[in-house]
């Protein structure tokens, strides 16, 4: 099993990442979270599909 098969990232492409330094990120949530259940929390994570940042938002 190798960890390309969990994270898969995106290359980052710079225009993208232009706009994301301007706080233009494009979120989308990460379903795959095994940390939200291990603290029992009820939270979405976001990744941005650019830049491969990552935020977490209560719900
Ligand atoms: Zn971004």
């Amino acid at each position: 099993m190798r960890m390309g098969q969990v994270l898969r990232f995106q290359k980052p492409r710079k225009s993208d990442q232009t706009l994301c330094r301007n706080g233009h990120h494009k979120w989308r949530p990460v379903k795959e979270d095994p940390f939200a259940v291990h603290r029992g929390e009820l939270v979405t994570r976001f990744r941005c599909e650019k830049c491969g940042k990552e935020k977490v938002k209560a719900t």
